[in-house]
């Protein structure tokens, strides 16, 4: 790999030539605000808080799309560079609600920490503001277009990562918006409903439904789990708050690298239902009632010799889940051979 000698902050660095400015600070541990960047997706540069100043270069270019050169001296914080991401959040501040106070980003948004960094506390600029009506026609997540700041990562998630291509930029200049085709519901349009765009949202613009005002990303403990849906293995980050589940966030670091389904990603809140079985049943005079688990034990084991012993062991089967673990499945297989039987089968979907 060829190597170039660059000056960050004046932290001299030997860096991939393949590199761009964005990943070198990166790799020296030096931050560098971004709103439209994701390492998974193709580079574009828009939303421009990434600028930083480069000895000898007229303008401040975006630190996301610029590659290292030999001998670039780099400078991420100047003057320059700090009082350009201020004009640019003054602009975004133009025509964006100042709802923090209840907003559910609150916390865990770039706007609203690069604000506070740059202490950027509003917007000079005045004129015409665009209003946006919520659009919460879907079950999982709503949208509230009045907080996008058309950074695109939704729209390239989407495309580039789910491959539904649900939604795009329409219209033009200060009518554009991102949307479905022809305008539609999401429910109407080729949206599959994973919450990946949810999950790259750098603001309020996309929140989930789940969890709604009753929870702070600073109350929250966040504990890595597996997916029990199926057994693809999605690792992902369960809140909890008061011993309860209140929200979900995709592991991004994990193999999968946070991708989700719908199932997963929105269809944990059955673990709190009051309709799940919290012990056996067994039915008797035609109602189920309660039972020990040496109850229902001693019961299967019966029935199993009964049917065994009349209809010989074929007559047995076992139908297992993928939404077990590899050992708990061998077992099972394992059950079943005992029995006399290698009809074993799963459902590797549900
Ligand atoms: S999206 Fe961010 S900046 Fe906008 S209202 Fe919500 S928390 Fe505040
Ligand atoms: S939920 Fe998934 S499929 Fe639907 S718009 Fe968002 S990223 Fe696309
Ligand atoms: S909805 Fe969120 S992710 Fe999509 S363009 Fe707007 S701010 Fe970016």
């Amino acid at each position: 790999m060829t190597k170039v000698n660059i000056t960050i902050n004046g932290q001299q660095l030997e860096v991939d030539a393949s590199m761009t400015i964005l990943e070198a600070a990166e790799s020296a541990g030096i931050e560098i605000p971004t709103f439209c960047h994701d390492p998974e997706l193709t580079r574009v540069g828009a939303c421009r808080i990434c600028v930083v100043e480069v000895a000898g270069a007229r303008n401040l270019p975006a630190a996301c799309t610029t590659p290292v050169s030999e001998g670039m001296v780099i400078e991420t914080e100047s003057e320059r560079v700090i009082k350009a991401r201020r004009v640019n959040l003054q602009l975004i501040w133009a025509n964006h609600p100042q709802d923090c106070l209840t907003c559910e980003k609150t916390g865990s948004c770039k706007l609203q920490d690069y604000s506070y960094r740059y202490n950027v506390t509003g917007s000079p600029y005045q004129g015409e503001a665009k209003v946006f009506e919520l659009d919460n026609t879907n079950p999982f997540f709503f949208r509230d277009l009045n907080k996008c700041i058309y950074c695109g990562k939704c729209v390239r998630k989407c495309f580039e990562v789910n491959g539904a291509g649900a939604i795009e930029f329409m219209y033009r200049g200060f009518n554009s918006k991102v949307t479905t085709a022809f305008d539609v519901p999401l429910e109407e349009s080729s949206c599959v409903m994973c919450g990946m765009c949810v999950d790259v949202c750098p603001v309020g613009a996309l929140t989930p439904l789940q969890g709604l005002h009753n929870n702070r990303p600073w109350e929250v403990e966040k504990v890595l789990t597996t997916c029990p849906y199926c057994g693809c293995g999605c690792t992902y980050y369960l809140h909890v708050k008061n011993d309860k589940i209140v929200g979900l966030t995709p592991n991004f670091e994990g193999p999968l690298k946070g991708h989700m389904c719908v199932k997963g990603r929105f269809g944990w809140d059955f673990v709190d239902s009051p309709d799940r079985l919290k012990t056996p049943l067994i039915k008797k005079d035609g109602e189920f009632v309660e039972a020990t688990w040496d109850e229902a034990l001693d019961l299967v084991a019966s029935k199993f010799k009964e049917v065994r012993a009349q209809y010989g062991p074929d007559a047995i089967a076992g139908l297992s889940s993928a939404r077990t673990t590899n050992e708990e499945n061998y077992l099972f297989q394992k059950l079943l051979r005992s029995l006399g039987t290698n009809n074993v089968d799963h459902c590797a979907r549900l």
